[in-house]
């Protein structure tokens, strides 16, 4: 598979450190507040991503963390402190919140189809590991202590801007300007490692370490917990774009200066959900919501659709608009799912579904280009193969797409109930033939009364005649 790398900001073969197996992380989401469907875009995407390597066949190890610690409004440490603002904001406790929103996070990704990781770790379970990274970094010299804080020091970096897209100004980015720049850093990049001297004087969770009673920072707890529980290489790191930088950057910068070595290969990033109005955000207009879409009659497969329709690396614009036309081609994609029948004695065909398969994969292997791949579902309606061999393909690609199709399309012909017209018996269709035209002589002759007689015995039979000028057409009910 080729995959765009944006470390080397290339398309790039994808080739894991051991053959056959994929060591994979993801940064979870910081549980202070229920997720937008904005930051679940990249969850589905990277769902789609190790769904498909699973399908090709890779043994793969996904872990993702839980930040309930340390992540402050802005990502580069300053501002408030997002788990005790949703602490306070709901008279609750910084525990409290963090099971509430990680149950809920969880609730999303259920209904959006996205698999939970194989390891899920809250940062607050591996303060030990921090205490530990932190001192090693201390040993080597890459860390500091300032002010009563312990700091990373990116001078010490060949190279710290290692996505070349960002710079020292992307800093500023995000950060209000009330809020102080902090004295003790040597660099502005220098990013906080643990936290001794709080603004927050309220802080509620704080352990013991060699550096004083305090907290973690929000960098270190995803270098850590990969070590943990993938050791000292990753073949693959996801997050979305925002996290590139400062905090993938900062990533980088602790893991390899603790392990001597280069730490992870391939960077997968999703690009933004934007409104109409620009970058969709919590504090921005709409919160836009799983539990929103539901009450406004989405389906959560909608949105799933509408994401799978459009290629990860684009930012993609959300509107209630392009959210209904996506509805619509998901309401008939199923709907035409629905109308091939199942024959429990028919077989597959192995050319056409070989042939179906092909066209799936060079679309995914093809820096994951889904909406091709949804593509391919409409190609596989249109293959000229038995209805077994098509329902087999939907079923296959669905494996990866998790669209729900072949449950969906179960669901609608209940409640349609259909039985579309080719079921009917070539007897039965002959026999309509018949009293059509021996209406449509009635009618010639002027015979009302025994045209409607005709009219209503195929009624009571449950077909409808419709008259065109083209002549007439039935509809069996
Ligand atoms: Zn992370």
């Amino acid at each position: 598979m080729r995959l765009y790398n944006s470390l080397s900001r290339e398309k790039e073969e994808f080739i894991p450190r051991f053959e056959g197996k994929v060591s994979m992380y993801t940064c979870g989401p910081t549980v202070y507040h229920f997720a937008h469907i904005g930051n679940l875009r990249s969850y589905i995407m990277e769902d789609v991503l190790e769904k498909y390597l699973r399908y090709v066949g890779y043994d793969v190890t996904r872990v993702m963390n839980i930040t309930d610690v340390g992540h402050l409004t802005s990502d580069a440490d300053t501002g408030e402190d997002k788990m005790l603002k949703g602490a306070k904001r709901e008279h609750k406790t910084v525990m409290e919140i963090a099971k509430f929103y990680t149950d809920a996070f969880f609730a999303d990704c259920k209904k959006l189809n996205i698999k939970t990781p194989d390891v899920v770790e809250p940062a607050t379970g591996c303060v030990p590991e921090f205490i530990d990274m932190i001192k090693t970094l201390l040993d080597k010299g890459y860390a500091y202590e300032a002010g009563g804080n312990i700091y990373f020091d990116t001078s010490k970096l060949d190279k710290y801007y290692v996505f070349n897209d960002f710079t020292e100004e992307d800093l500023d980015v995000g950060v209000r300007e009330t809020v102080e720049a902090d004295a003790n850093k040597k660099n502005k990049a220098d990013f906080v490692l643990w936290f001794t001297k709080s603004k927050f004087d309220d802080q509620e969770l704080k352990w013991d370490s060699p550096f004083g009673l305090g907290y973690p920072g929000w960098h270190i707890e995803c270098s850590c917990i990969a070590r943990k529980h993938l050791g000292e290489y990753l073949d693959l790191h996801c997050g979305g774009i925002d996290n590139a930088f400062p905090h993938h950057t900062n990533e980088i910068a602790q893991s390899e200066s603790t392990f001597g070595h280069e730490w992870c290969k391939y960077w997968f990033h999703v690009h933004h959900l934007n409104t109409l109005g620009g970058k969709m955000s919590k504090s921005k207009g709409e919160f836009l919501t799983v539990s929103l879409l539901e009450e406004k009659g989405f389906d959560p497969m909608v949105y799933r659709m509408f994401c799978l329709g459009s290629h990860y690396r684009k930012n993609l614009v959300f509107s209630w608009e392009n959210l209904e036309n996506a509805k619509t081609a998901y309401e008939k994609l199923v709907a035409k799912i629905s109308s091939l029948k199942e024959d429990p004695e028919g077989a597959i065909d192995s050319e056409a579904f070989a042939q179906g398969r092909e066209k799936f994969k060079s679309a995914l292997d093809n820096d994951l280009n889904t909406s091709l791949a949804v593509t391919a579902i409409y190609d596989v309606l249109k293959l000229k193969t038995n209805d077994n061999t098509k329902l087999a393909l939907i079923e296959d690609f669905d494996k990866v797409l998790g669209l729900d199709l072949i449950a969906h399309a179960k669901d609608y012909a209940v409640q349609n109930d259909t039985e579309p017209a080719s079921e009917a018996s070539d007897e039965f269709i002959a026999y309509i033939n018949e009293k059509i035209q021996e209406r449509a002589a009635a009618k010639r002759e002027r015979n009302f009364a025994l045209a409607d007689a005709i009219r209503n015995e195929l009624l009571e039979k449950g077909v409808t005649l419709v008259d065109k000028r083209e002549g007439t057409e039935f509809i069996i009910n």
